[in-house]
């Protein structure tokens, strides 16, 4: 094992829980060809996460009030508690929570620990889940460059494994002080075999989500409704769809109403969103273009057939309505009012995917004019 390594691939595909494996691997006291021996007390502890020299650090809210040592003790608190609800219900649907990150306080904490002695194994290692959420609220690349210090230098024999789904957004000198493993996304039926054996779903259930899922068991998770309700990812993914659908409807007094129905603040929760309906158009260009059986909703291709019918909506104007949606997202990075911004994109949308004037409502300005 590196004393720094990068695993990245798709969100909830598993890079964590590989993290953790590994981690089991160099703490296991007979490990075999085949992986950690399971057996022995440092394999017991480590699959309870209880073992003293694996330190497991993920993106979590920050505490409020605290500052200094007294932020690294909330934070400290805070791990340790997730961690006990990890042990209980190890299986969690991805996330988009943009309220969390690693902060250089935990980077502190990281410090701190990886000069201590190890307690059983030859030296701690360190897993730092989605690595690339550090700092996005502190405006300081500080906490990056003290862990990219340890990274450089790892004190004694500690190692350190990094994960991100997006590691484009790490530090470059993160990057190459890091040896990259990709981890790709699974196949459908190992999704559907993922769920089948550790949730209580039909193989009709499993079969569903796991082709929603990408590839990624953490995707397929966020499918499956939470007691009555749609899972959380599935309730995004309509959400998305009802913007296409009003961007196609093209009526003003439409787009309005369906923005008035979002929050005035907090724009950096429609990026998820977004990716839903960049979904969305990739089907529609499927469908548009005659290949329907490569559509992501599988459970759609009926209203995606009627939706590309009605409007005409032609394969070539997709790209541009990418376009709209970058732009979107450019604006909920910078903390746009979530309202305005879907307001324009759905007009921005309508104009590039159905501006013929029968289907747009007559006296719709001309594109640009929702511009900000
Ligand atoms: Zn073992």
């Amino acid at each position: 094992l590196p004393a720094a390594l990068l695993i990245h691939g798709p969100a909830g595909v598993g890079k964590q829980r590989l993290a953790l494996w590994l981690a089991q691997l160099a703490v296991c006291t007979s490990p075999g060809l085949e992986g950690p021996c399971e057996q022995c007390q440092a394999c017991r502890m480590a699959r309870a996460l209880e073992h003293p020299d694996i330190h497991w650090y993920f993106p979590l809210e920050r505490p409020k009030g605290a500052s200094g040592d007294r932020l690294v003790d909330a934070l400290e608190t805070a791990r340790n508690e997730a961690l006990t609800a990890l042990r209980e219900q190890p299986l969690r649907a991805v996330a988009g929570d943009e309220l969390r990150g690693l902060y250089l306080a935990t980077v502190r904490n990281v410090r701190q620990r990886a000069h201590m002695q190890a307690s059983m194994a030859d030296g701690p290692v360190f897993i730092i889940g989605d690595a690339d959420l550090l700092v996005t609220q502190e405006a300081s690349p500080e906490a990056a460059n003290a862990l990219l210090k340890l990274l450089e230098e790892p004190p004694g024999r500690a190692r350190f494994v990094l994960t991100s789904s997006a590691p484009g957004r790490l530090l470059p000198t993160i990057r190459s002080r890091t040896v990259p493993l990709h981890v790709g996304p699974l196949e459908v039926e190992e999704v559907a075999e993922f769920l089948m054996e550790h949730l209580d779903v039909s193989p009709e259930r499993a079969g569903w989500a796991a082709r929603l899922s990408e590839g990624s068991p953490g995707r397929a998770l966020g499918f499956l409704p939470d007691d009555d309700d749609l899972g959380t990812l599935d309730a995004l993914r309509w959400k998305a769809w009802e913007l296409l659908g009003a961007a196609v409807e093209g009526s003003v007094s439409g787009a309005c109403a369906l923005a008035l129905g979002y929050a005035p603040a907090g724009a950096r929760k429609l990026l998820d969103l977004f990716e839903f309906l960049e979904g969305w158009l990739r089907d529609v260009a499927a469908v548009a273009s005659g290949a329907p059986e490569r559509v992501v909703n599988h459970d759609a291709q009926d209203r995606l057939g009627k939706l590309v019918g009605r409007a005409s909506l032609r394969a070539a104007n997709v790209p541009l309505a990418f376009a709209a949606v970058e732009r979107a997202r450019e604006a909920a990075s910078g903390n746009v009012n979530p309202q305005l911004i879907v307001t324009s994109l759905v007009r921005e949308l309508g104009a590039v995917l159905s501006p013929t004037p029968a289907i747009r409502a007559a006296g719709a300005a001309p594109a640009g004019a929702a511009r900000r």
